[in-house]
């Protein structure tokens, strides 16, 4: 299963990226989590992105693609499946990332799009904040990300509904109904991905079910 995670900060996509790769047996390669290793290693790259991760602001384009190809090649040698969670954030990374994962016959059998409102999100960012003490989760910073999401992260999910790719699940539920819901549909489809060609796939919309997997 090779899946993309397209969702606004703080609606919980590196907690269901991981749970996904898990229940498939897949990496799951979290731009976020690269870059802010190579930030605490003080590594030549984390000093050169620091200033933008602190800001909240988007690291170069080529640098975070860089990074990824690389770990699409380790996926694919330890069996081809991927959980990239984070990228693409802009149109260009996803022309980008579509032709790195077509050179290596590893393009995205499905786009998972977790949908939350704003204040939803700030609320759970800034309570995150007060645990986790990320340099990125100050009022401020958590608004100017919402912002380049809205800007430039949200208009891809169009490109890839059109490709007929897109799941997208309502994450303003309980973390593990969401959970439910996507492996559900993930499930669902898995003997189905090598039946189908992506040209003939229909996008899916699971964010008006959330009452039929239980109360919010
Ligand atoms: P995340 O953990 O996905 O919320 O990412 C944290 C920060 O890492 C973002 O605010 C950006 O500064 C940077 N970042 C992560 N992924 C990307 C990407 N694909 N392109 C550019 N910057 C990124």
């Amino acid at each position: 299963m090779r899946i993309l995670l397209v969702a606004p900060p703080g609606a919980g996509k590196g907690t269901q990226g991981a749970l996904i790769a898990n229940h498939f047996h897949v990496p799951h390669i979290a731009t976020g989590d690269l870059l802010r290793d190579h930030v605490a290693r003080r590594t030549e790259l984390g000093l050169a992105v620091q200033e933008c991760l602190d800001r909240g602001e988007l690291v170069h384009d080529e640098i975070v693609l860089d990074m990824v190809r690389v770990e699409l090649e380790k996926a694919k040698n330890q069996g081809r499946g991927y959980v990239l969670d984070g990228m693409p954030r802009n149109m260009p990374q996803a022309r980008s990332i579509y032709q790195v994962a077509r050179t290596l016959d590893m393009t995205a059998d499905v786009v998972l799009h977790l949908v939350a409102d704003d204040d939803e999100l700030v609320r759970r960012l800034l309570a995150r904040a007060a645990l986790e003490h990320r340099s990125d989760d100050t009022e401020e910073v958590v608004r100017r990300r919402l912002a380049i999401y809205h800007d430039v992260t949200h208009p891809i999910v169009a490109w890839y509904d059109q490709r007929g790719i897109l799941v997208a699940v309502d994450a303003m539920q309980p973390v593990d109904h969401v959970s439910r819901q996507i492996l559900t549909a993930l499930e669902a489809m898995r003997p189905l991905i090598s039946l189908v060609p992506e040209s003939a796939r229909t996008s899916i919309d699971l964010t008006g079910l959330g009452e039929a997997f239980g109360e919010r």
